[in-house]
């Protein structure tokens, strides 16, 4: 059985290895076939598909959107894109744009609280300057010995309700499946249990997605437990998508879930690859 790995993240965006290093990782983990889905970043994916070509693993363009529905932050995987595609890449840059801005806004409330010059510590974790996120700020905040780990920070900092949080404003829901379909790739619902979403709020989302032409969920992701797997496996029949499988891999001694290393789909759902080989 294959080995399908559709869900991680380079330097690029806020993961730890360059997409040649989460490519060889990948690859020595077994994967078969695998995505790099950088947080609104296609800028990886050449060095991505280079190096998985030259190990004898399939590759797969791939990208994860980052938007606003309802007040809430959504991701949206994309995956089979065509990465040169022009209007997919304008969204992207555009989805980009604010990200400094809202860096520097962070880094005054912080400063508010005690915590210095944050901006210029987050920026030295940053591999693209396009791209500071606030997982940048969470691996300063270790450094500066304010918290013991990254997912202390994301209790402490950063979230809706802690010093450091900033509201932001992505791509609408519309436009991140519009990109994603007009490059001709497969739009998927990141993560879905992750969300902070009623039950009615999330069948709201679950039916706009697919009237937009979302085909796609991830059941099986490092984000999920396994009585997720169950429930979103549900979702997926019933509302007749396509599963998918990513680790969300970020770095090693980072994210609890390596690359490749998550059970395989439920037997009984149809995967996102079903018609790709
Ligand atoms: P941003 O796009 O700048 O808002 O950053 C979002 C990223 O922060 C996500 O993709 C995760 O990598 C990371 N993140 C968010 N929440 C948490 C959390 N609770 N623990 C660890 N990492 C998190
Ligand atoms: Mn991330
Ligand atoms: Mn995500
Ligand atoms: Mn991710």
């Amino acid at each position: 059985m294959l080995n399908i790995d559709l869900h991680c993240h380079s330097t690029i965006s806020d993961g730890l290895l360059t997409p040649a290093g989460v490519a060889t990782r990948a690859h020595r983990n077994g994967v078969n076939v695998w995505a790099l889905t950088d947080h609104d970043e296609i800028s990886g994916i050449a060095a991505a598909r280079n190096t998985a070509t030259d190990l004898g693993m399939r590759h797969v363009a791939g990208v994860e959107i980052s938007v606003t529905w309802a007040n809430n932050t959504i991701h949206i995987v994309g995956l089979q894109i065509d990465e040169t595609n022009l209007a997919l890449q304008q969204g992207l840059l555009a989805t980009r744009n604010g990200r400094e801005q809202r860096a520097r806004d962070i880094s005054s409330l912080l400063g508010q609280v005690g915590i210095a010059n944050a901006f210029e510590g987050a920026l030295q974790y940053v591999g693209n300057p396009e791209l500071i996120s606030r997982t940048h700020f969470a691996r300063y905040l270790v450094e500066a010995g304010v918290c013991r780990d990254v997912n202390e920070v994301f209790k402490n900092y950063l979230v809706q309700g802690k010093p450091g949080y900033i509201p932001h404003r992505w791509s609408s829901l519309t436009d991140a499946i519009g990109w994603i379909r007009g490059a001709g790739g497969v739009a998927v619902i990141a993560h879905p249990g992750r969300y902070d979403l009623s039950q009615v709020q999330m069948g709201a989302f679950l039916d706009e997605f697919k009237q937009l032409g979302g085909l796609g969920i991830e059941v099986v992701t490092g984000s999920h437990t396994p009585d997720q797997y169950e429930e979103y496996s549900k979702v997926a029949v019933h509302y007749g998508f396509l599963a998918s499988r990513g680790s969300d891999f970020h770095g090693p001694g980072e994210s609890a879930t390596d690359l490749g290393a998550l059970p395989p789909l439920p037997p009984h759902l149809l995967p996102v690859w079903y018609d790709w080989f």
